[in-house]
């Protein structure tokens, strides 16, 4: 049995004073919540801020992105032992956001991988598929190209502690959700690929998250799919209300 994990994308959203007081409400209303893993990922900023608050709850802290290299001249970038220094213990990498704005590569992203693996911090790989590319039927194709190129070089013992968030570009922050049928579907083609890249213990233990406009209302239906392991939650993240709710279904 796979332990839930819930984890709360912020993006680039809220000031200092906003993102306290958001895990200060979150830190009380999920107190007892015993059956799942939490955190949450604010930007660089407010990390300190926001682990602090947190230090010694049931809510872990994850950082939104990390830069591969592990010192020096690399103006702007973060490393991963300065997240580590600040608290973290989860990097969401591979986000679609990065890969399709900011035009991050596979070989980029399995380079902060390795790097989150190397400092014993835990990868929260993004992977999905863009509108046109599932209309072209093409939606396991781009996830195991995603996959096996952010995975190259990763070992079976490494591979359980990755997370994998599967978040069909489509519905991220546009209200539409994939349906928990087709969200199963995809879930369950990644679980292949994981068995037949590594073998079916680890297939067995890595969890794998859905992302793309889950909410308290739809989150139920999804988390019930036997290969839906959590959400990577963006927009519902940002209300303690909204958050709690996703995480009571995950119950
Ligand atoms: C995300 O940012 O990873 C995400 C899933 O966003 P939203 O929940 O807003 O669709």
């Amino acid at each position: 049995m796979r332990r839930p994990f819930i984890a709360g994308n912020w993006k680039m959203n809220m000031d200092r004073a906003g993102a306290v007081a958001l895990v200060e409400g979150l830190k009380e209303a999920a107190k007892d919540v015993d059956y799942a893993d939490i955190a949450v990922c604010p930007p660089f900023v407010y990390l300190d801020a926001v682990a602090q608050v947190l230090k010694g709850t049931n809510i872990g802290v994850g950082a939104q992105d990390c830069y591969f290299e592990e010192k020096g001249a690399f103006t702007g970038e973060i490393s991963v032992a300065m997240l580590k220094d600040v608290g973290c213990q989860y990097v969401i990498l591979g986000h679609s956001e990065r890969r399709h704005i900011i035009g991050e590569s596979n070989e980029l992203t399995n380079k902060k991988l390795l790097a989150v693996l190397k400092a014993g911090l835990t990868p929260i790989l993004c992977i999905g598929e863009m509108l046109e590319q599932r209309e072209a039927d093409q939606t396991f194709d781009i996830n195991a190209e995603q996959f096996l190129g952010s995975l190259a070089g990763v070992s079976a013992e490494d591979m359980k502690k990755v997370v994998i968030a599967y978040e069909p570009v489509w519905a991220i922050g546009t209200g539409k959700t994939a349906t928990p049928e087709m969200a199963e579907e995809v879930h369950a083609g990644i679980r292949r690929l994981i068995e037949f890249r590594f073998n079916k213990e680890v297939a067995d233990a890595v969890r794998i998250q859905y992302g793309g406009s889950m909410k308290p209302g739809n989150a139920k239906d999804l988390l019930a799919q036997a290969d839906i392991d959590g959400g990577l939650i963006g927009g519902a993240a940002l209300k303690v209300d909204d958050f709690m709710g996703i995480i009571e279904a995950a119950k």
